[in-house]
C-alpha cells in the first residue's frame, strides 16, 4: 500500500518522486484540454496540494470534471517538482476516489471569500475556510505552548472542578447547577452548586501542597455582556505559586506571554502571514515587538494620574477608586505606551477579598496585564496568607466563613506568601490571530442568547 500523507508534512519534506495517498476536501477544480487541476485542502495546513488528474483516468468524465467545493477525495499518485510558480511540489493522479459529494446549488462555502459575521451562522461549516482552519491551527499549538512552558517549569497540573459549590468572585454571575426535577427535592450536591468562574482557589489548595501548580479548563460567567472580548463560557490559565510575590507573578505572566508567542511565531508562520495579510495589518511586528520589548509597569495610582492628565474624553470620568474601564485599559496601552502594560496595587475596595492587603491600608498586591487591540489579557495578584486579616477582609465582603473554613485551614496550617494569575485563553488566541471578535477564535462560542451546535 502506498503511504499515506498529511499535506504539511508533504510540503515540509521537500521530497519529490515518491508515491502517496493523500485524504481531504476540494477547494477549487479548473479544467484544461486534456486534464484537470484540482486544489486539495486536508486541514494540516493553509497551503492546498495541487493535483493533476489527466483525462485517462477511468472516472475523468464521470466524475473527476463534476468535482466541485467541499467533496471528499482520496487520491493517490506520484509527487513531481511542479514547473508552476509558487509551487514546489503537484500531485499526479493515479487514481481519484471521491467520497462524498457536496451540491454546488446548496453548500454555503463557494470560492469567493465569506464575512465573518456569515460564517459564524454556519459554525459547523466554518473550520474548513481559511482563516477558520488556521484560527483552529494556531489555538491548538498556543494550547500546546502553555502546556510547554509550564511542564518545562516544573509546574504541576491540576484539573480543578467545573461544578463547583464556591463562588470566587462574589455572587451573581455563576451559572447554577441542578438535577432535572431537583426543586422539590435536596438539592444535587447538597448545597447551591455552580458552574466555576476560576478555578483560583483549589488551585491554591494544591500549590500549598505541590508548591507550582496551574489549572487550564474551562470557566463560566453568567455575565450579560455582549462585548467583542467576552464569552459565557471560555478557557482560562491559572498558575498558582507558593513562596511567591507580586514581582514573581508579574514576571512569570510576562515570560509566559512571550514565550508562547515566540513558540506561535516560530511555528505556525504561514497561517501568522494570513491574518497579517487579512485580519490585522502588522500582526507580525506586533507579536515580534512584544516578544522583545519590557512590558511597561505602572501602578493603578500612576494609571490614574497619566489619565486625568489626558485631553482624550472618557464616557467613564477618572478619579481614583474607579475600576478602569476598557476604553481607560486601551488608551492606557495602545495610546499612551504602545505596548504591553503592567498595572498593580489597585484600591482594595474594588478587588475581591482574597487580594493581599498592603501596608498602605488602601490597595491590594493585585495586577492586570493590558495588551493593545484587547486591554485585560491577565488579571491576577499576590493572596492574602494572614489569617487575621483575611478573616477581616471576609467579614466585610460579607462572605460566610464556615463555607470557606477549608480556605482558611490553608491559612492555620503551613501558610506562605503565594500568587497567581488568569490568563483568558481566547483573549491570547484574540491577541495572536488579529481577530477583533473572540467568536471567531473558539470553535463554538456561547454568548447571551446564542449557543447553536
Ligand atoms: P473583564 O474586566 O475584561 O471583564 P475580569 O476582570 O472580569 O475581565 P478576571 O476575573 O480577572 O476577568 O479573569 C481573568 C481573565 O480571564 C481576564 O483577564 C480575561 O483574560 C479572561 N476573561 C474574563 N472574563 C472573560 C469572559 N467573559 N470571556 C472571555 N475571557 C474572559
Ligand atoms: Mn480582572
Amino acid at each position: 500500500m502506498v503511504e499515506k500523507m498529511r499535506i504539511q508534512r508533504i510540503l515540509q519534506q521537500k521530497k519529490t518522486d515518491i508515491s502517496l495517498t493523500i485524504e481531504g476536501w476540494i477547494r477549487t477544480r479548473r479544467d484544461t484540454g486534456s486534464f484537470s487541476f484540482l486544489e486539495v485542502n486536508d486541514g494540516s495546513c493553509l497551503a492546498n496540494l495541487q493535483v493533476i488528474a489527466e483525462k485517462e483516468l477511468e472516472n475523468y468524465d464521470q466524475e473527476i470534471t463534476k468535482l466541485s467545493a467541499g467533496c471528499s477525495v482520496v487520491i493517490t499518485g506520484d509527487l513531481k517538482k511542479s514547473p508552476a510558480k509558487g509551487q514546489d511540489v503537484e500531485l499526479h493522479a493515479d487514481s481519484v476516489k471521491v467520497v462524498g459529494w457536496a451540491d454546488p446549488e446548496t453548500y454555503p462555502l463557494q470560492k469567493k471569500r465569506h464575512s465573518l459575521e456569515f460564517l459564524r451562522s454556519i459554525s459547523h461549516l466554518r473550520p474548513r475556510t481559511n482563516a477558520l482552519g488556521a484560527v483552529t491551527r494556531v489555538r491548538s499549538r498556543l494550547s500546546f505552548a502553555v502546556n510547554n512552558f509550564f511542564q518545562k517549569r516544573d509546574f504541576v497540573q491540576v484539573h480543578t472542578p467545573i461544578i463547583t459549590t464556591s463562588d470566587c468572585e462574589g455572587a451573581g454571575e455563576m451559572f447554577q447547577v441542578s438535577a432535572t426535577g431537583e426543586k422539590n427535592e435536596k438539592p444535587f450536591f447538597g448545597s447551591r452548586a455552580g458552574l466555576t468562574v476560576s478555578g483560583q482557589l483549589q488551585a491554591e489548595v494544591y500549590a500549598q501542597a505541590l508548591g507550582r501548580v496551574y489549572t487550564f479548563g474551562p470557566t463560566f460567567r453568567a455575565e450579560n455582556s455582549n462585548t467583542s472580548r467576552h464569552l459565557a463560557e471560555f478557557w482560562m490559565i491559572e498558575p498558582e505559586v507558593a513562596f511567591c510575590d507580586l514581582a514573581c507573578n508579574m514576571e512569570l505572566a510576562t515570560d509566559l506571554l512571550k514565550f508562547v508567542l515566540s513558540d506561535v511565531l516560530e511555528n505556525c508562520s504561514e497561517d501568522l502571514a494570513l491574518f497579517d495579510k487579512f485580519i490585522e495589518k502588522g500582526l507580525l511586528a506586533k507579536l515580534q515587538g512584544v516578544v522583545e520589548q519590557d512590558f511597561v509597569h505602572i501602578t493603578y495610582t500612576e494609571a490614574i494620574e497619566k489619565l486625568t492628565g489626558v485631553t482624550e474624553k472618557f464616557e467613564y470620568p477618572v478619579k481614583w477608586g474607579i475600576d478602569l474601564q476598557s476604553e481607560h485599559e486601551r488608551y492606557l496601552t495602545e495610546k499612551m505606551y504602545k505596548c504591553p502594560v503592567i498595572v498593580t496595587d489597585y484600591p482594595a475596595s474594588i478587588k475581591p477579598f482574597y487580594m493581599r492587603f498592603s501596608d498602605d491600608g488602601q490597595t491590594v498586591a493585585a495586577m492586570d496585564i493590558l495588551v493593545p487591540g484587547i486591554g485585560e489579557i491577565v488579571g491576577g495578584s499576590q493572596r492574602e496568607e494572614r489569617l487575621h486579616i483575611l478573616e477581616q477582609r471576609m467579614i466585610e465582603a460579607g462572605i460566610d466563613r464556615d463555607e470557606y473554613d477549608w480556605y482558611l485551614d490553608l491559612r492555620r496550617y503551613g501558610t506562605v506568601p503565594h500568587a497567581g494569575f488568569g490568563l483568558g485563553f481566547e483573549r491570547l488566541v484574540q491577541f495572536a490571530t488579529g481577530m477583533s471578535n473572540i467568536r471567531e477564535v473558539i470553535p463554538f462560542p456561547r454568548t447571551p442568547g446564542y449557543a447553536p451546535c
